[in-house]
């Protein structure tokens, strides 16, 4: 093989190393995590040594003279390894970009976009993950529906997008207030469900106490106006009864509604209320 093609070969190579430094780079971008982003500057810096002892090889070729059936060798040899590097940079690209979409999805699903707290369907299967767990176990789970209070009046005289600042308020209050292994989520326009593992009724109604107390001492300030804030809370535990995920939701529900009509901003125990919780819910029905 003629100095010319083996030239050329070589110039070709750095090319497509050059091209999969760029690879790289795109492939860096697409991740958040520092310990991959310096991996992949770092496998960018190899390519990049690599095309430079491609130049000193062509400069040796060019300056040795007659060709050697070596150097077409190895220019050979560099070659197909450039166009394997360059595809293996490509396929890299597209699964790190696939795995960007796959977690942005994650994210759609698992957090609400208002108050960045679970959407319903993860804290269902949160709940529905510890009902199995307390079910089987000798742990207690309670469970803690949370109402915002007169939040029509809020969106009424100050506009819904109003309202949504104070649902952001809140959401951000919650989630302080929320500690692990408890969590919370958004469970539908202004209701929150709190799942509290290994908590017996006291516990809750204590923690309950808490965040009710917590919500209504917050300052929300909506366009420089502070806004009254309060929850009604229900609370509702397996301890006395082995209910399931829906029954214990269901209680919770029937002792916040308890909470309203005994005139809000308080707490209610389900297992406390003074019918039997099955016939009350039924009436709510
Ligand atoms: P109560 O104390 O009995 O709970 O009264 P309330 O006014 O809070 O209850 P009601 O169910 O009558 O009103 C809830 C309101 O929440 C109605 C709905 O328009 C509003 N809402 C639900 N989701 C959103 C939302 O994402 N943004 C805004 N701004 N309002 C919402
Ligand atoms: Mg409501
Ligand atoms: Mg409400």
């Amino acid at each position: 093989m003629s100095n010319t093609l083996v030239q050329f070969l070589l110039l070709v190579t750095i090319f497509l190393l050059s091209a999969s430094v760029l690879v790289v780079q795109r492939i860096r971008d697409t991740t958040k995590k520092e310990g991959l982003k310096l991996a992949w500057a770092a496998l960018g810096g190899f390519l990049f040594l690599s095309g430079m002892g491609c130049f000193g090889f062509l400069y040796t070729n060019q300056t040795e003279g007659a060709g050697h059936y070596e150097d077409s060798l190895i220019a050979c040899t560099l070659l197909a390894s450039a166009v394997f590097v360059l595809g293996v940079c490509f396929v890299s690209l597209l699964t790190a970009k696939d795995l960007a979409r796959i977690d942005g999805l994650e994210r759609a699903a698992f957090f609400d976009p208002l108050t960045r707290l679970f959407t319903r369907g993860r804290i269902d299967t949160l709940l529905d993950i510890e009902c199995e767990r307390s079910r089987f176990g000798v742990t207690q789970l309670s469970v803690l529906l949370l109402d915002i209070d007169n939040f029509k009046t809020i969106n009424d005289t100050l506009g819904h997008r109003a309202g949504d600042s104070v649902l952001e308020e809140v959401g951000r209050i919650l989630k302080k207030a929320v500690e692990p292994p408890n969590v919370i989520g958004r469970y539908g326009g202004e209701e929150f469900l709190i799942v509290a593992p290994n908590t017996s009724s006291a516990l809750a109604e204590r923690h309950a106490e808490n965040i009710r107390a917590k919500v209504a001492r917050a300052t929300v300030k909506v366009e420089g106006k502070v806004v009254p804030l309060t929850v009604s809370i229900g609370v509702a535990s397996n301890s006395v009864f082995r209910r399931g995920s829906s029954d214990l939701v269901a209680a919770a529900d029937t002792a916040m509604y308890a909470a309203k009509q005994r005139g809000r901003n308080r707490v209610v125990i389900a297992d406390e209320l003074d019918e039997p919780i099955t016939r009350l819910r039924k009436t709510y029905a």
